[in-house]
């Protein structure tokens, strides 16, 4: 269909991991592949952290890594994906326990050396990868935890844990944090390692307890629109956002805004700060909504969750204060479509992609409307949802 850009097929990103890794290691072949998922979020958005609910599903966009283990405690690791004009090739050493392995250049091979660091098994041996990726970088679609979960996957082929799902899921979001600097919640991580095809996951960030909730309908269309647009403030913002939600837990006398009320909340407004309060009403509220939407979701009740989308965007938008113009003018756009039951920013926010559910039949029509609307040049993608990680067969 017109405009929508085709997802690459993990069997060609596979072929030609494996070419870049022949002629870069000389003839020698891989022998293991693995591949992990990008994720969008439906509904539940800056509520992980807050130990609130989210409803994500896994992409069939992947970061896919195939390699090698070698004799010694060398680590050379080879990116196809252009990231920020720094060098695709890193060399490293394995860590040890008076040498930990620390962050450097360049910087996306920090997400690899995390998960390095933080894997619950030991010992690793060295190892030669390729890393080959259809998931669009820094587009809010999670490329950073489908990286992470593909080298803590890579890893599991050549040095075994104990297959514990949830805390490979834990020890990616570590490598977020200590190397990336990233003080992510525990959302991408969980569901490109728990992700289940034809399904979303209704994740509690307290528990971490997730119930898969079916979503395969075909007269139901799941639209990514890639506004294309970043604004630098997404660094300094995120972390900002969570110390907001830590003073305001701590101001309602909470262990996590989780444990809040709308009426906690609302008695204790006049000691708020106006920003405060907004901030926690949000994530309250949020968290509320997630939940309902997952049960209209359970009904397919497609209306009710559009409109809960909906509602999340404003609040997003207002309370949260983390849309941009261009999420807004995408959102406002999907929504003029006869069809569409509901969109929203998905992700961190300030930039990145909206996610709209639509009635398939009306695809073209609201491509094509969006386009005429939005000032940028937005990219579409039509998605499903797909697996979580797993070890790809090299029989292809
Ligand atoms: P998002 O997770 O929304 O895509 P982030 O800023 O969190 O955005 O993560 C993007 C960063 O992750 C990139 O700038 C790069 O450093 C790293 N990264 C992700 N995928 C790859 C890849 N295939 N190859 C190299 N680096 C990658
Ligand atoms: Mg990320």
């Amino acid at each position: 269909m017109a405009n929508i850009c085709p997802i690459t097929n993990v069997a060609d990103l596979v072929s030609e991991a494996r070419r870049v890794y022949r002629e870069t290691f000389h003839g020698d072949d891989a022998n293991v592949a693995v591949c992990a998922p990008g994720r969008v979020n439906l509904i539940g958005e800056h509520t992980d952290y807050n130990e609130g609910f989210v409803l994500p599903m896994a992409l069939p966009m992947v970061t896919v890594i195939v390699g090698s283990k070698t004799s010694g405690q060398k680590c050379c690791v080879v990116t196809l994906t252009e990231a920020a004009d720094e060098p695709r090739m890193v060399d490293f050493d394995l860590p040890n326990e008076l040498t930990p392995l620390l962050r450097g250049q360049p910087n996306w091979a920090n997400y690899v050396k995390g998960v390095v660091q933080h894997y619950r098994a030991r010992p690793i041996p060295g190892f030669r990868a390729v890393i080959a990726s259809s998931v669009p970088l820094g587009g809010g679609l999670s490329s950073s935890a489908s990286l992470e979960v593909a080298v803590y996957t890579f890893l599991q082929q050549l040095c075994p844990d104990d297959g514990d799902q949830v805390a490979k899921a834990v020890a990616c979001q570590q490598a977020e944090h200590t190397h990336a600097a990233v003080p992510c919640g525990i959302m991408d991580q969980f569901v490109s390692v728990l992700g289940k095809e034809g399904h979303a996951l209704l994740i509690d960030c307290r528990s971490l307890e997730a119930t898969a909730v079916p979503l395969a309908d075909p007269g139901l269309v799941i639209l990514i629109t890639n506004s294309n647009v970043r604004h630098s403030l997404t660094g300094s913002e995120y972390p900002t956002r969570r110390k907001q939600c830590e003073e305001a837990a701590a101001a309602l006398n909470k262990k996590s805004l989780r444990e809040a009320t709308l009426q906690d909340l609302e008695a204790a407004k006049d000691r708020l700060e106006g920003v405060t309060y907004r901030r926690a009403r949000h994530v309250i509220e949020e968290i509320e909504r997630t939940a309902q939407a997952a049960e209209a979701l359970k009904r397919g009740d497609y209306k009710e969750f559009g409109r809960l989308m909906v509602e999340s965007h404003n609040s997003l938008r207002d309370n949260y204060e983390v849309s941009c113009p261009e999420l807004d003018e995408l959102v406002v756009a999907a929504l003029e479509v006869d069809g569409v039951f509901g969109s929203r920013m998905t992700g961190g926010g300030f930039g990145g992609c909206t996610v709209t559910l639509l009635q398939a039949h009306a695809t073209e029509r609201a491509v094509k409307h969006i386009q005429e609307k939005y000032h940028g040049s937005p990219t579409f993608f039509t998605t499903t949802p797909s697996a979580g990680a797993h070890a790809l067969s090299l029989w292809f």
